[in-house]
């Protein structure tokens, strides 16, 4: 694992090969126009620009645990997920959500076995308690599989979810059926090196031909 001083030296290559480039020129001159918006797991191995081989600029990328979009609501007050949906979809003109997934995703073990980082008020089980009804539908569905079986379908389970609540904002919804936005859900296998897609709840594994 890398220390901060290698940190720094990784910024001074990027400065070089990214920064000092025509790109970033044209970048701060235009601003940003990305057309894919990802909503990623926080997990460090997972970064959505390194697995899409994306230049800066190309995608607007939300991270948090488990990828996990919450449903639309008014209430409370700080809601950084649906604020960064917002952003994406009413000022940059987003026209593809991309939910992605993974394998071993720790936000979906922790729900899986009820073992949230912090007792009490934990934050993350409070974030969890999105994927809920993603858990129930994978215990039903699956009885008797063993542990690691039930977190991998509550891995993709969770993206439909995330994506049945991206069409409770009404910006998304009323997007989507004009056309004007799509959504998917993708699952990055870190264990086999696969990307898949779900059509119609089935995840199977995505070429290259079906991203246009
Ligand atoms: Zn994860």
């Amino acid at each position: 694992m890398k220390d901060l001083a290698s940190l720094i030296e990784g910024f001074g290559r990027f400065k070089k090969s990214h920064f000092e480039s025509d790109l970033f020129r044209r970048l701060s001159e235009k601003g940003q126009k990305p057309k894919v918006l990802v909503l990623g797991c926080c997990d460090s191995r997972v970064d959505p620009a390194i697995i899409l081989d994306c230049d800066p600029g190309d995608l607007f990328v939300i991270r948090n645990v488990a990828n996990l979009v919450p449903p639309f609501e008014r209430a409370g007050h700080y809601h950084g997920t649906s604020a960064a949906l917002e952003f994406g979809i009413c000022n940059l003109g987003i026209e593809h959500i991309i939910v992605l997934g993974h394998a071993q995703c720790g936000g979906i073990s922790a729900l899986m076995e009820g073992s949230e980082s912090c007792e009490g008020d934990s934050f993350v089980k409070s974030w969890m308690a999105l994927a809920q009804p993603a858990r129930k539908r994978v215990l039903e569905k699956h009885p008797g599989a063993s542990g690691a079986e039930l977190s991998k379908a509550c891995e993709k389970e969770a993206i439909l979810s995330s994506m049945e609540n991206l069409m409770t904002f009404p910006w998304v919804k009323s997007k989507v059926e004009s056309g004007k936005l799509f959504l998917h859900g993708w699952y990055f296998d870190i264990e086999s090196g696969e990307l898949l897609a779900s059509t119609k709840g089935r995840f199977e594994p995505l070429s290259g031909e079906d991203c246009s």
